[in-house]
């Protein structure tokens, strides 16, 4: 029988379907060689291309000057951007009864690395430090606009995951609105904490170590965990030990500890399923002076072997064919 699971800090329901439930292995990703990655002279983020890019905000990089090559991690404009730093956030109505607003945020590409094929698993454990702490430099900066309301940290991994180009990128999207799904997020953990005085993030936390059987791996920092409610198979979900509403307060060691225990996760699901299409996503207070007791930021990882179809769209009710139990054991192993 299939079962209705909900997810503690939204209360969302999702629906594990047992009935077609698969193995885990059999989520591994087939792949022909006319597949892989292969850098291509009109490649946007290869060194030497950089003309091909606005300007940057910053990079890591030797010597050279600016917009050149030499670097290894650089921050650019999205050339075709979502949402754009000029305009006003003021909701005016001019659509008859409708209402609208100016597209005011940001939209930032971070270039991983000069490797067309270089994934974050597969590189060096130097660089991958350096890529997060990249992550906080830019949250630091973009936290200061007060028209940003939110800041989301993402990677698109695959096609299935949306990205449109191969080279390894990270994307920074801040907007001028709080949408609805991350409204009840917060809402709904602020009522956990209202009615049991705790965090849910820190108490889900204990509950799986306790548990044990969805861990993941586990340091002196993170655990890493295959949710009790997972949306997707292999959902994982990378949650600091020690509550922190905002990411960019990680110390510059826990930064290196959450560096590695990304890569190693990632790495594991790379050769357990074949490089699997996935993207990630970071969830946090949108500033380091948002001081909360009740939310707690961590890193989601949704790999995607199927799209949603149209129960999931009409509803908002995940199917997923996959114990959360098994693929744990499965990634443990
Ligand atoms: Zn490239
Ligand atoms: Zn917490």
């Amino acid at each position: 029988m299939s079962e209705y699971r909900q997810d503690k800090a939204t209360r969302e329901w999702i629906l594990i379907a047992t009935e077609r439930a698969r193995r885990p292995h059999d989520f591994r990703v087939k792949r022909s060689l006319g597949d892989l990655t292969l850098p291509e002279e009109s490649c946007a983020f290869c060194p030497g291309n950089e003309a091909m890019t606005p300007p940057e905000f910053m990079a890591y990089r030797r010597g050279n000057e600016a917009n050149g090559p030499g670097w290894w991690i650089r921050v650019v404009p999205n050339k075709y951007p979502a949402l754009t730093p000029q305009g006003s956030p003021d909701r005016w109505m001019q659509e008859r009864f409708f209402r609208k607003m100016d597209g005011v945020g940001r939209h930032e590409v971070i270039i991983d690395g000069p490797r067309h094929d270089c994934a974050l698993p597969l590189m060096d454990d130097w660089h991958a430090e350096e890529l997060l702490w990249v992550y906080r430099e830019r949250f630091l900066v973009l936290q200061q606009d007060a028209r940003i309301k939110l800041i989301i940290i993402f990677k698109n991994h695959g096609l299935a995951s949306g990205s449109s180009v191969q080279h390894p990128h990270s994307q920074i999207i801040a907007t001028s609105v709080v949408p609805l799904n991350i409204r009840n997020k917060l809402y709904e953990a602020a009522r956990y904490y209202d009615e049991h005085g705790r965090c849910v993030y820190c108490d889900m936390v204990r509950e799986e170590l306790q548990d044990g059987k969805r861990i993941v791996m586990e340091n002196e920092a993170f655990v890493v965990y295959h949710p009790f409610a997972s949306r997707v198979p292999f959902e994982t979900w990378i949650v600091p030990k020690a509550h922190e509403a905002c990411f960019a307060l990680i110390s510059p060691h826990n930064s290196k500890t959450f560096a590695h225990t990304l890569k190693a996760v990632w790495l594991r699901l790379h050769m357990a399923l074949n490089d699997p299409d996935l993207n990630y996503v970071l969830h946090t207070r949108r500033s380091i002076h948002e001081v909360s007791e009740s939310y707690h930021w961590h890193l989601q990882i949704m790999p995607r072997f199927t799209t949603a179809a149209g129960f999931e769209l009409g509803s908002g009710i995940y199917i997923n064919t996959a114990l959360p139990e098994e693929t744990a054991a499965f990634l443990r192993e």
